[in-house]
């Protein structure tokens, strides 16, 4: 018999369930990869006695099938909507599973995802092969228009925020009080910056140090059901930028920049070093830019 390398690819899905109605699939705190498929992301849903509310669907259109089947299994209610929290490529690529639903984002993924999404889909193609397989760039996402809307028993509201990227959406559950935050918040995970506004971020940071949530659902990493998630994140964020804007400052190369040790308390951090780096190319050229100003 002739078995192809793609017919054995399961992603092997992890369906939490994190309050009442309500679920999440945590992926692997790693960079994308061949063994992983590109499962680094943290996806859910809410079950409304109306139908399914998904939120983001994963990196490839076969995540997108496996998680659809995922959520079959524990309802038969229809998929009545499905939420972007914004436009990076492991996040919005299994979209296309859903392509009998309406797919929703903020005004300014839908522009991200315009000028980006096909390069991000290629890059994909190269770094985790056969898991993409069928995988196109959905054209038929639809702006999310409201803040607030009470469907099957949930009260939801949409939480517009940018800094991640410029477009960042969180679902927000009065009911059960879960918040998904998207990757506005990273957890025991090092934060990524290609799109990063690091003064839109502190601020969608500082407001989610004020809200009253029971758990929070982060773009990456485990649940938190304190502020921990938020203020790592807002930790990290603040050292790098700081580091980073010093280093210029002093007339530092970026591989030098590169070189500064990391403090003890983010060595932990999944990827710190990958990510940190990647950051440095990200941030560095910017602070420069500013200097010569
Ligand atoms: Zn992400």
């Amino acid at each position: 018999m002739l078995v192809h390398a793609g017919d054995e690819l399961d992603y092997r899905l992890e369906m939490i369930q994190v309050a009442d109605d309500t679920y999440a699939f945590i992926g692997e705190k790693e960079d994308f990869s061949r063994s992983n498929g590109g499962n680094i992301v943290n996806t859910g849903f809410i079950v409304t006695d109306t139908g399914v509310i998904v939120i983001d669907t994963g990196p490839s259109l076969l995540y997108g099938q496996q998680m659809r089947e995922a959520i079959g299994r524990v309802t038969d209610k229809p998929i009545i909507k499905v939420l972007l929290t914004h436009h990076h490529p492991d996040h919005i690529f299994g979209s296309q599973a859903f392509a009998d639903t309406p797919v929703y984002a903020l005004p300014g993924t839908l522009e991200s995802i315009r000028g980006e999404a096909q390069g991000f889909l290629d890059n994909l193609y190269r770094m985790v092969g056969p898991w993409m397989k069928g995988t196109r760039v959905m054209e038929s996402v639809r702006v999310l228009e409201i803040q607030h809307e009470n469907i099957g028993g949930h009260a939801l509201e949409y939480i517009t925020m940018s800094g991640h990227t410029a477009g960042d959406l969180m679902v927000f559950d009065e009911k059960t009080g879960v918040l998904f935050a998207g990757d506005l918040v990273f957890h025991n995970r090092a934060l990524t910056t290609p799109h990063a506004d690091p003064g839109d971020w502190m601020a969608a940071l500082d407001r989610l140090l004020n809200m009253d949530f029971r758990i929070l659902v982060p773009g990456h990493g485990e649940l938190s059901s304190s502020k921990d998630a938020v203020e790592q994140t807002r930790d990290y964020l603040l050292w790098l930028e700081s580091t980073i804007r010093d280093a210029v400052q002093r007339g530092l190369d970026m591989n030098e920049v590169m070189q500064i040790p990391l403090p003890e308390r983010f060595q932990a951090l999944a990827v710190i070093s990958s990510e940190y780096p990647r950051s440095v190319i990200h941030r560095f050229p910017v602070y420069e830019e500013e200097l010569l100003q």
